[in-house]
């Protein structure tokens, strides 16, 4: 007789805790409690940027709270630590230099390094299968927003997007060499036409025999569902593999905003429900192409994991398929990570690491997206509680 297969149920927080130590546990209930305040995050996200800028000493503060809940270590020795504890448990890492807004070219450098070396630290370690790279990190936010914008370059200017591409195409190839997946970060919309064509690019000529590069698409976003579908017919016309991770989308706030100050029409969905349909749909559709297309699932949300658990089930794809994969951010979503990981999916965590003062604009994100405002802070208090309880019995 057939075993009926069972779907993956994310209650169980003996499985999801399996890593945390009561101390380490009891911290993070106290640090979702804190963020579980609006106003305490709405001026911390403000004065916390300013402290590290006029050199206030708050690192001692920082790093063993918000820090060691989002990231994995300064270092990628200290990350090192992490995702060999992850990988004890069934779970692969998604490696993050996560420094962000440093503005010049020497410091362009310095990151498309810092990625490389990641790659090739990678490269050795079979449980991080992909490094993450934000193409702010490697060029000027203003010349992007300027090519965005279709606008003519100066001289100067496309000398200086020659060497942006050349440090793009030298991570690429690295990552190829190393086999080892190179996920690209989606960012603000008013930068991103200039990112997708280089992706694209980037995937036509890595991405034909294995899978290299990975773009990312935003669903809050209102055309990114057509930016999907458009992508999988370029990837099938130009023969190569596809690879998109698949996120709701992190700067809502931020694009609302704009629209409203520059009086154009918002570019995000008008509702959470909307934002959900598209998402899943993207889901759908990518699982619809499994062959082609290789799909992260990036996502905190209970129901769009299960989806994609189902879909591959319904469709017999194996929770091990190479192109199947799930991934949720560092200290957030474990009962998601690990019991996905206990029922043999792919799933991995993203692990931003860093100098503490260069990884603030990342933990101000992760703060915002924590408060009762966002709603994950309760749910993360929740399971957390749950998990206390059953340890003290
Ligand atoms: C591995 C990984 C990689 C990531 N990479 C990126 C990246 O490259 N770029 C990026 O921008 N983000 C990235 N993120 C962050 C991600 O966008 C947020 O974590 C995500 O939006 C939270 O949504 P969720 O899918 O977890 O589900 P939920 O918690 O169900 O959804 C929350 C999200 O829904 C959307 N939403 C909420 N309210 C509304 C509303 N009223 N109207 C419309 N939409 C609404 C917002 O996007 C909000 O963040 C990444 C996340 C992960 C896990």
């Amino acid at each position: 007789m057939e075993v009926e297969k069972q779907t993956v149920s994310f209650e169980n927080t003996e499985i999801a805790f399996i890593y945390k130590s009561n101390s380490e546990l009891k911290r993070a209930w106290w640090l979702f409690s804190l963020m579980n305040n609006n106003l305490l995050v709405k001026i911390g996200t403000r004065i916390t940027p300013k402290l590290f800028d006029i050199g206030l000493p708050i690192k001692g503060l920082v790093k063993p709270t918000i820090f060691s809940q989002f990231c994995g270590g300064e270092t990628m020795d200290e990350c090192a630590v992490t995702t060999k504890k992850l990988s004890d448990h069934g779970v692969e890492t998604i490696l993050d230099y996560g420094v962000e807004g440093k503005e010049n070219e020497e410091e362009f450098d310095k990151t498309a390094n810092e990625i490389s070396k990641a790659i090739v630290f990678a490269g050795y370690n079979h449980h991080i299968p992909f490094v993450s790279i934000k193409v702010t990190g490697i060029v000027r936010f203003a010349l992007l927003e300027k090519m965005h914008e279709r606008n003519d370059l100066n001289e100067n200017e496309m000398a200086e997007w020659q060497k942006a591409k050349d440090r793009f195409y030298s991570v690429c190839k690295t990552a190829n060499e190393n086999n080892v997946g190179l996920m690209v970060d989606a960012e603000e919309t008013w930068i991103q036409d200039p990112v997708d064509e280089l992706a694209m690019k980037m995937m036509a000529e890595f991405n034909k025999e294995k899978v290299v590069v990975y773009n990312t698409a935003q669903l809050y976003r209102t055309d990114r569902l057509a930016f999907v579908k458009r992508s999988i017919a370029e990837a099938k016309a130009g023969n190569f593999y596809l690879g998109f991770k698949l996120v709701r989308g992190a700067y809502m706030e931020k694009e609302r905003k704009r629209a409203q100050e520059l009086n154009y029409a918002s570019p995000i969905q008008p509702d959470k429900d909307s934002s959900d349909k598209d998402y899943n749909a993207a889901v759908t559709v990518c699982m619809e192409n499994i062959e082609r297309v290789s799909i992260c699932i990036a996502s905190h949300n209970d129901s769009s994991n299960l989806l994609g658990v189902e879909l591959a089930m319904k469709k017999g794809i194996a929770s091990t398929h190479p192109h199947l994969n799930f991934s949720q951010l560092y200290g957030m979503s474990d009962n998601i990570t690990f019991n996905l990981a206990h029922a043999g999916y792919n799933v991995s965590k993203y692990v931003p690491y860093g100098p503490v003062k260069d990884v603030v604009p990342y933990l101000m994100r992760r703060a915002q997206e924590n408060t009762s405002v966002g709603g994950m802070s309760s749910r993360e208090l929740m399971l957390i509680n749950k998990e206390l309880k059953r340890r003290k019995n």
